[in-house]
């Protein structure tokens, strides 16, 4: 660790070590549960990681504890200025910003600039923008620097252990960071890192955006089959767990569904569940919400995460709530005729229809932003070490496999089996939450998606002839050739005149 001499003699000797010392394969900057865990893989896989903090004031200095820590005895090289930590990285140098999104990561890449050399990789795996992290790309390409922003997910074990990774940004800089990050990856059985090019630009951050929207579903849906449980089927928190555990060494076998039956279980110092302790306000640090402006951004249905999203605002209005709950009544306790087997193939067909609208906004963006995602890599890197890992990933992968520019996931013919199979069960689910008034909006959102895209004669004509009506916005008309537009005089005392044709 090198600390900041006041005089000329130690000023010397630092010089001396940092010309004399070993170099560091990789720098990290940002030692916070993230940071820790990934500077602590890097270097159990054989990596020298030099590692900083911003200084903490009046505190004990992040990176000294950290080296007296959990990095004791290990390959690490500590630092307390971005100069040090630059100048002690072998070339081309790797450095990787493990830190808050937005400003903070606009601010240490410019103080990094002026000390980094052509070629150099600066890397983000915080969760950023995807439009951030294109925009430097271009900023810094234009100073000869490579830029990666990289998904990262996995929380604080799969930092530690093998994260799922999702790279993207300055296409040249792949082979001088895979070495790295393909080594301290999730593996699936054949061995396979979890880590593969994304694409150039903000892709990374844009499939880690879709990655997270898809984690807020499936939290949502896994919440709502818990509450009709907890509401509708008074089932206690030891035979929820049973049943979660079951499901998990089925076909729902999942990462969230398998933690979801531990937490249920775990009891509070006091010998009481610690579940049901914990106050019902769901937080959220943005990437959900991206996801759903980016759909809309990309004029994508993406109902269901959406609605995850709506219901995560939903539960902190809590004085509205109270009020609704006193004046309307809160939903019925009362038994019901809810079969768990009906729920697991309700809440296996909303995934379905989650991860089929995941997939499109993915298709939609590689389109528009030119990026040629493989989308059967992207759920094969999601198969492991990440958050929505499942073995439902692999069937999403041997879908693109077979069919490569497949339309929709729906029209998988695994998926169809499914969902047609699973219909009856989820119909009678959803009639039964809406007839007693618990609230399961992810799960409504998915049955009402299919219902939309199956229907063959929408009642969007009659929007259509509203906005013909009021605005002269014109119509086709299925009697003549789709593109030609129409305009009619409604009320009699309309003109020719119409309005424009384009989406905004
Ligand atoms: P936080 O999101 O809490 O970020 C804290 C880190 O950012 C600290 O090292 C902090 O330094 C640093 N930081 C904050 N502001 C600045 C600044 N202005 N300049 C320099 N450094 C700054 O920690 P996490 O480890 O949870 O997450 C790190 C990144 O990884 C975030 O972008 C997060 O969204 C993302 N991420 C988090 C996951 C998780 O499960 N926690 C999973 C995947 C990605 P200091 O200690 O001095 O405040």
């Amino acid at each position: 660790m090198f600390v900041v001499k006041d005089n000329f003699y130690h000023l010397i000797s630092d010089i001396y070590t940092i010309y004399t010392m070993q170099l560091s394969d990789i720098g990290l900057i940002g030692l916070a549960v993230m940071g820790e865990n990934l500077a602590l893989n890097m270097e159990s896989r054989g990596f020298r990681v030099t590692v900083y903090n911003r200084p903490a004031a009046g505190e004990e200095l992040v990176v000294e504890r950290f080296i007296s820590g959990r990095g004791k005895g290990k390959n690490f090289f500590g630092t307390t200025s971005l100069t040090e930590l630059v100048s002690s990285l072998a070339r081309p140098r790797r450095v990787m910003m493990m830190i808050k999104a937005g400003t903070p990561v606009d601010d240490v890449i410019g103080e990094l600039v002026p000390l980094l050399s052509p070629g150099d990789v600066i890397i983000d795996g915080g969760n950023s923008d995807f439009h951030d992290t294109a925009r430097r790309v271009k900023e810094l390409a234009a100073r000869d620097l490579y830029f990666i922003g990289m998904g990262v997910s996995g929380g604080e074990l799969g930092a530690l252990e093998g994260p799922s990774l999702m790279p993207g940004g300055s296409p040249e800089a792949w082979p001088l960071v895979r070495p790295v990050f393909q080594a301290i990856a999730a593996k699936l059985e054949d061995g396979s890192p979890c880590c593969e090019w994304i694409g150039r630009g903000g892709a990374g951050h844009f499939v880690k955006t879709v990655h997270n929207g898809i984690e807020y579903g499936d939290m949502q849906l896994i919440a709502e089959t818990y509450s009709l449980l907890k509401n509708r089927k008074q089932m206690r928190n030891e035979e929820m767990a049973e049943l979660f555990e079951a499901w998990d060494r089925g076909e729902l076998n999942s990462y969230l569904i398998g933690i979801t039956a531990n937490i249920l279980r775990f009891k509070d110092v006091d010998g009481t569940y610690l579940l049901d302790k914990i106050r019902d306000v769901a937080g959220q640090k943005g990437t959900g919400k991206w996801a759903a402006i980016a759909a809309l951004d990309e004029d994508d249905p993406l109902s269901l995460i959406t609605e995850a999203v709506y219901a995560r605002l939903l539960s902190a209005m809590v004085d509205e709530r109270t009020e609704a709950a006193q004046r309307y009544g809160s939903h019925a306790h009362t038994d019901s005729h809810i079969r768990t087997e009906d729920l697991q193939e309700a809440l296996y067909a909303a995934k379905i229809v989650s991860y089929a609208q995941g997939f499109s906004l993915l298709k939609r963006a590689s389109v528009q932003y030119d990026w040629d995602l493989d989308l059967g890599s992207i759920a094969r890197i999601w198969r492991n070490g990440c958050i929505i890992r499942s073995v439902f990933l692999q069937k999403i992968t041997k879908a693109y496999e077979a069919v490569p520019d497949l339309k929709n996931l729906l029209f998988d013919t695994f998926f169809s089996g499914k969902i047609q199979s699973s219909l009856p069960a989820w119909r009678k689910i959803v009639s039964e939450a809406i007839l007693s008034g618990v609230p399961v909006p992810a799960m409504c959102a998915a049955l009402t998606y299919l219902d939309g895209l199956r229907t063959l004669h929408s009642p969007a004509n009659l929007i259509q002839a509203q906005r013909d009506y009021f605005g002269a916005h014109t119509y086709e008309r299925i009697d003549r050739d789709p593109g030609i537009f129409f305009h009619t005089d409604w009320t009699g005392v309309g003109g020719d005149t119409t309005s424009g044709v384009y989406t905004a």
